[in-house]
C-alpha cells in the first residue's frame, strides 16, 4: 500500500502510552499510505488507535518509533515550530465540534487561519470558499444563527482556504442529524472529486464510510483489513466482526 504517490506515509509507526503494567500500545508498527487526490475512512472499535493514527499522520502528536511523511516532509526531523508551521501552511482539519469562534461571522471563521498567519485575508478569496461549500449567501452569519451542518460546512471553507495538501476530519459528522450529515459528506466527496483533495477521516459511521474509496480498519493499533469501493453494509458487517474479535489486545 505505499508508493510515492502518497501523500502521507506511515513506515512502522508505533506510539505507546503510559510506563510498566499500565501501558497501552495506541499504534504498534503500523504501515500505511494514503494516495494522493483519494478519500480514505480509519474505522475500527473504540480504543483501536484511530485518533492516535490520524494525530501522528497529521503531526498533532510525535510516534516513538517509525517515520512520518507529508507531502514528502519527514516529520520526525522537524522542529515543533517547524512542524506547527507545515500544519498551518500543508494541512486542514475539521472536527466534530466544528471550533468555530461564535463571535465571528462566517466570513470571519474563514479568514481567521490567514490572519494567524500574519496575512490580510482576501476578502474575494474568502466569499469564494464559503461559495464552494454553499454558503455564499450566508457570508454575515454568526455561527449560532447557522444549522450544525452550515457550520461544519463554514469550518470546511476555514480548513480549505490555505489549500491544503491533506484535510483531516476527525468525526466530522459525530454531531450532526442524518441530512446534515449527507450535506456534508457530499460535500466532502465533490471536493475529492473536484479538486482532488486528499482526505484522511475518523468515523465510526459505515454509512459516513461509505462515502470514501478505501476504508482502514484497526484493531488493537494494527491495521488489520482494508476495503476499496465501500459499501454502508459491508463496511457495519467488518465492524461488527472486528467488535466480536476485540479482546483487549492493545493493553500489555
Ligand atoms: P480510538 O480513537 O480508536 O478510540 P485512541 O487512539 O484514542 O483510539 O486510543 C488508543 C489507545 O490508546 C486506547 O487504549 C486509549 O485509552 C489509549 N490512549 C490514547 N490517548 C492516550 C493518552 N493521551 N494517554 C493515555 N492513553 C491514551
Amino acid at each position: 500500500m505505499i508508493d510515492s504517490n502518497d501523500v502521507v506515509r506511515l513506515e512502522r509507526v508505533s506510539r505507546s502510552y503510559g510506563t510498566g503494567p499500565n501501558a497501552v500500545t495506541a499504534l504498534d508498527g503500523v504501515t500505511v499510505g494514503f494516495a494522493r487526490g483519494t478519500f480514505t475512512a480509519v474505522m475500527g472499535p473504540s480504543g483501536s488507535g484511530k485518533s492516535t493514527l490520524l494525530q501522528c499522520a497529521a503531526g498533532l502528536d510525535r510516534p516513538d518509533a517509525g517515520t512520518v511523511v507529508v507531502d514528502g516532509v519527514d516529520l520526525g526531523g522537524l522542529t515543533e515550530t517547524a512542524l506547527t508551521e507545515l500544519r498551518r501552511e500543508r494541512l486542514g482539519f475539521i472536527f466534530q465540534s466544528f471550533n468555530l469562534l461564535g463571535a465571528l461571522t462566517a466570513e470571519q471563521n474563514v479568514g481567521l487561519p490567514l490572519r494567524l498567519a500574519g496575512r490580510r485575508p482576501d476578502a474575494d478569496r474568502v466569499r469564494t470558499a464559503l461559495a464552494q461549500v454553499g454558503l455564499g449567501e450566508r457570508v454575515g452569519h454568526l455561527p449560532s444563527q447557522l444549522s450544525g451542518g452550515q457550520q461544519q460546512r463554514v469550518a470546511i471553507a476555514r480548513a480549505l482556504i490555505s489549500a491544503p495538501k491533506v484535510l483531516f476530519a476527525d468525526e466530522p459528522t459525530g454531531a450532526l442529524d442524518s441530512t446534515s450529515s449527507r450535506e456534508v459528506l457530499t460535500l466532502l466527496r465533490s471536493l475529492v472529486d473536484g479538486q482532488g483533495q486528499s482526505t484522511i477521516m475518523v468515523t465510526h459511521d459505515p454509512v459516513a464510510a461509505s462515502y470514501a474509496d478505501t476504508v482502514l480498519f484497526l484493531a488493537d493499533g494494527q491495521v488489520v483489513d482494508h476495503l476499496v469501493g465501500p459499501d454502508p453494509q459491508t463496511v457495519a458487517e467488518r465492524m461488527t466482526g472486528l467488535e466480536a474479535a476485540r479482546g483487549g489486545g492493545a493493553r500489555r
